[in-house]
């Protein structure tokens, strides 16, 4: 981590902190002995360390301590939820406003771009790990194997990136910073495009001393109500990656209800209306204060001209092939609470009612969708079944991310494939 001559920052980037502006934040910080920011951080990134080589004027440093600890560091700089993290464990929070952390991360990653990253990496050690799924798990996973010294085989359908890469809408993650953070990671894998299947699986099995499993939520869930077949009613995933690849092809008409209550259903909905639709509504069988979203969306959707409708839920959609209307019903909450802690909804008997609607996107959900994946233990709700330390129900296989824990974030799932590397690498020595 030596000093070195500074590159300059990249200034022309919207969202990314100035020069002045870094270091004003940088002062701020307290320089907590006890650091709870990197307590909270899923990845444990060095967080007062960093900060005081940037205020110190060694940019150099700071980014290489970030990257070394986050797979996908300008991915994470853009789009880690700062509510939920290291933000709110600031010690600062308590007297005026917490560091913009998340902001000077991506600050010391954008300032050095220009320069080639060199993690530690151990000698080779002639194992071999095939890792399943190059989301962020994955190439989280595939990065720390690599520094222990082990061969990675990396198997995905297509190039690398995951969800961020197919479906976080590049208003919120501009894909240079992606591609920047995949096109780094590429020298620590051999990567392999092509689906996986069960023949293919056993292939893979085969070959390697262990396996991670890291293929995320690829099912998006249906409501099972009349009409969801009809042309114009989009599975939620379907619709976001449409309209990040081929959004000329989407036609969705100027009314669109959006069908949930979470930050992928935000998403759509603020998708929806940048694709020019005049009327965008959310319908959501809960109330406002039972969204599990972050606030930040929702101020985004809000300032977009998204309609909420609470408490409401869609029974019917109703069209000839395209769709014309949905049927709706009243909803309240019932005096049961689930499994989330959030009061049941119930049915209001006689106050249904009909939305017009061009079109229908359906945001309720995602399922694991790897149908191969036989021999494996699963939870109740069809996610993979792991052990503290990622080991699956399979000797040798361990698995992380969302098809361990359904929906999360880039960095839950970065920390997933890292915790799991060390796993993997205790597993692969200790059987010599
Ligand atoms: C619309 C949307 C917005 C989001 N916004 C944010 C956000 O702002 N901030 C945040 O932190 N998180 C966000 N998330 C959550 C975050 O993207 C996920 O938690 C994270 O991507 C999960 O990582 P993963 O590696 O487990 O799975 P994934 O990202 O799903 O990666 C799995 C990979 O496996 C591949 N794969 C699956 N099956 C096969 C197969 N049979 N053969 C070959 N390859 C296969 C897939 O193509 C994919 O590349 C968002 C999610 C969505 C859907
Ligand atoms: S990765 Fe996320 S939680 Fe960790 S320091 Fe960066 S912004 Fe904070």
């Amino acid at each position: 981590m030596q000093r070195e001559e500074r590159t300059p920052p990249d200034k022309t980037a919207p969202g990314v902190f100035d020069d002045r502006r870094a270091q004003v934040e940088a002062e701020r910080c307290l320089y907590c002995f006890d650091a709870p920011c990197t307590s909270a951080c899923p990845v444990h990134i060095d967080i007062p360390a960093f900060i005081a080589m940037l205020r110190s004027g060694n940019a150099p440093g700071a980014a290489w301590l970030v990257r070394n600890a986050n797979a996908l560091a300008d991915t994470c700089g853009r789009i880690c939820p700062s509510e939920v993290y290291c933000q709110p464990a600031c010690t600062r929070g308590k007297q005026d406003a917490p560091v913009r952390i998340r902001e000077l991360h991506l600050y010391a990653t954008r300032s050095e771009r220009a320069r080639e990253f060199h993690p530690g990496t151990s000698p080779p050690t002639g194992k071999s790990v095939a890792v399943l799924g190059a989301g962020p798990a994955g190439l989280g996973c595939a990065f720390e194997l690599a520094k222990f010294g082990h061969h990675v085989d990396l198997y995905n359908d297509g190039p690398p990136g995951g969800v961020p890469l197919k479906s976080i809408p590049p208003f919120r993650l501009p894909e240079e910073d992606l591609v920047h953070d995949t096109g780094m990671l590429g020298r620590f894998f051999t990567a392999h495009d092509g689906t996986i299947d069960a023949p293919v699986f056993g292939g893979i099995t085969r070959n390697h001393d262990a396996l991670f499993i890291a293929v995320g939520l690829g099912r998006d869930r249906s409501l099972g109500i009349p009409g969801e077949e009809m042309e114009s009613v989009f599975p939620v995933l379907e619709f976001l990656e449409t309209a990040k690849k081929r959004p000329h092809t989407l036609r969705i008409g100027s009314r669109v209800i959006v069908v949930g209550g979470g930050n992928v259903s935000l998403d759509a909905a603020a998708t929806a209306r940048r694709l020019g639709a005049a009327e965008v509504t959310l319908l959501y069988r809960r109330g406002e204060q039972q969204m599990l979203v972050w606030s930040a969306e929702i101020r985004e959707a809000r300032r977009l001209g998204v309609e909420f409708r609470f408490h409401a839920k869609p029974f019917e959609i109703v069209g000839r092939g395209r769709v014309e209307s949905v049927k709706c019903r009243t909803m309240r909450p019932g005096g049961e609470n689930d499994d989330s802690g959030r009061p049941v909804p119930v049915e209001v008997p006689g106050a249904d009612f009909f939305l017009p609607a061009d079109s229908v996107i359906v945001a309720i959900g995602q399922d694991v969708s790897a149908d191969w994946l036989t021999g494996l233990s699963r939870t109740k709700k069809g996610f993979i079944s792991v052990d503290g330390k990622f080991q699956s129900s399979m000797a040798g296989v361990f698995a992380g991310g969302d098809a361990v824990s359904g929906e999360g974030t880039v960095v839950r799932s970065l920390a997933h494939g890292k915790q799991a590397a060390r796993a993997i690498h205790e597993y692969i020595m200790r059987k010599g």
